[in-house]
């Protein structure tokens, strides 16, 4: 057969029908493989009664929960392209993905009733998952009883477009483009890396709605594990790790930063996780004092991997990597390959600092509608990742940042991310952000936005006595409310600079 999404569903469902598949957190409802398999089809049959082809495109808004795995894996059967709409995003931004996407078809979840009724795009169709469906919508519950469990008969090639995919939103407005079935089933090696294994069980808190999200669907899936779907909240993220015996799952630094302050307050320690084996970061710099934390206070054995939304996961690493190369994210992964350049595109020698380059099964071809990023981004057979590293002699990968992190001050180069770690190990910082402004003296000029009851000159004294005179900030600026930061946790730091320019 090919090697096509929906095949993957099927195969669990053959193999393991009734050992349980999702654990939905919010409706406390469990679903085996064999009920996810027969609602999926029965969610693509019945589109295809509404009169939806192959080709068509549908929309949907829906969190953490069992319905957004059936509605991934009932498209991706039907061939019909998917919307996952990112639900932080105003509703006149999901609007507008919702028409230039073409989608004819909506299924929303009846929390984000008040973002659909702001939509102004014409539509075929509107399924309601919970609550009393609208005039002119349907109930997603007495859809799926109306419709067959056979599976569709629609053939699926592996270059069919499966979902428009939409990167975070850490740096501008999310980019979005279409990512094929084809690379949504070679994610595995990831989770090689993590020896993630019939034993495990899993939890998934990142947002579904995005790539990382979805690969652990996809992943518990292959291995015939439970997967619990929670939306992000760090107490009751804890909770259900001890309820579920949940043994591996995948945080970004700040969601375990927030676990790590709950424990506090509870006076909990490592003990009452016993069945955590495993937690894997990725989607940001991992500050050194959050890792060591983790490895401390909840799980031993931390992973990290590194790669973008538009590549999947390009590198790896297990404890016993982070022995042998402390401060790196690993190696490539199975059939991913790693470049770093300088700007003339030139491979640089191990030890020095370029722009990573990747190449992986799971990389999209382009953007959607956005003619001049694409060819910034996919050049010559390479994602361009606008991020900087380095690789060591044995091919291991350091990232120093963003591109656009890295502050030029008075022709030095400073990277945000080591001036915040030092600045979190600092007595009353409990989180910071650091980034340049636009300075006449200096170009860019080193400033420090943090969260937390320290004195700026405390921090000035704690940053010379680490740091390079160039490096330490020129400006502390002190408050109290929360940085802005992307559904996973990344803070947003071109919205720093549009507030602080000029200020
Ligand atoms: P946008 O492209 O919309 O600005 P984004 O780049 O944050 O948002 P993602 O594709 O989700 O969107 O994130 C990928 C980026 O996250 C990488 O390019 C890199 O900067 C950062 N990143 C991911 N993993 C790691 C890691 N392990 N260590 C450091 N940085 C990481
Ligand atoms: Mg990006």
């Amino acid at each position: 057969g090919k090697m096509v999404v929906g095949a993957m569903l099927a195969h669990a469902a053959i193999h393991s029908p009734d050992a349980p598949a999702t654990i939905c957190a919010g409706t406390g409802r469990t679903f085996s493989f064999g009920d996810l398999d027969a609602r999926a089809n029965r969610l693509a049959n019945a589109l295809a009664a509404q009169g939806f082809r192959k080709g068509d495109v549908v929309a949907f808004l829906v969190s953490n929960r069992a319905e957004i795995v059936e509605l991934y894996f009932a498209l991706a059967r039907a061939g019909i392209v998917g919307v996952p709409l990112n639900y932080r995003l105003a509703a006149p931004e999901m609007d507008a993905l919702i028409a230039a996407m073409g989608a004819t078809g909506l299924v929303y979840e009846d929390r984000f009733a008040p973002e659909v009724a702001r939509f102004a795009t014409p539509r075929r169709l509107t399924v309601r998952i919970d609550g009393a469906p609208g005039p002119g919508e349907i109930g997603y519950e007495p859809l799926l009883d109306a419709a067959p469990a056979t599976p569709p008969a629609v053939e699926i090639e592996e270059d069919d477009p499966q979902y428009f995919n939409l990167t975070s939103g850490t740096t501008g407005l999310p980019k979005a483009y279409l990512l094929t079935q084809y690379n949504n089933v070679t994610l595995d090696p990831m989770f090689r890396a993590f020896d993630l294994s019939r034993h495990d069980v899993t939890m998934t808190v990142f947002p579904a709605f995005g790539r990382v999200g979805f690969a652990w669907i996809a992943a518990a899936i292959l291995h015939r594990i439970p997967n619990v779907l929670a939306n992000f909240e760090a107490g009751a993220a804890l909770d259900l790790i001890a309820r579920h015996g949940v043994t591996i799952l995948n945080l970004v630094p700040t969601m375990a930063a927030m676990m790590l302050a709950e424990q506090e307050k509870r006076g909990a320690g490592t003990a009452d996780l016993p069945s955590l084996r495993g937690i894997v970061f990725a989607g940001a710099i991992l500050p050194e004092p959050i890792r060591a934390a983790t490895e401390a206070r909840l799980c031993g054995r931390v992973y990290e991997y590194y790669g973008m939304q538009e590549t999947g996961a390009l590198v790896a690493s297990t404890p016993e990597d982070r022995a042998r190369a402390p401060g790196s994210v690993g190696r490539p992964l199975l059939f991913s390959e790693l470049r770093v350049v300088d700007e003339a595109g030139r491979d640089l020698p191990p030890g020095e600092t370029g722009e990573i380059l990747g190449r992986s099964p799971g990389a999209a071809s382009g953007y959607f509608q956005n003619a001049e990023k694409t060819t910034e981004t996919f050049r010559d057979g390479w994602v361009h990742t606008g991020d900087l590293g380095a690789l060591d002699a044995d091919g291991y990968l350091f990232i120093h940042g963003r591109r656009k992190d890295m502050i030029v001050t008075g022709g030095q180069n400073v990277h945000a991310a080591e001036v915040e770690e030092t600045l979190l190990r600092a007595e009353g910082v409990e989180d910071c952000a650091v980034f340049g402004l636009p300075d006449p003296l200096w170009g860019e000029s080193v400033t420090a936005l943090i969260i937390g009851t320290a004195a700026p000159a405390a921090l000035d004294a704690h940053c010379r006595a680490a740091l390079a005179g160039f490096k330490v900030p020129k400006r502390f600026i002190l408050e109290q409310d929360p940085l802005p930061r992307t559904p996973t946790g990344k803070v947003q730091k071109f919205l720093l600079v549009e507030r602080f320019s000029g200020a």
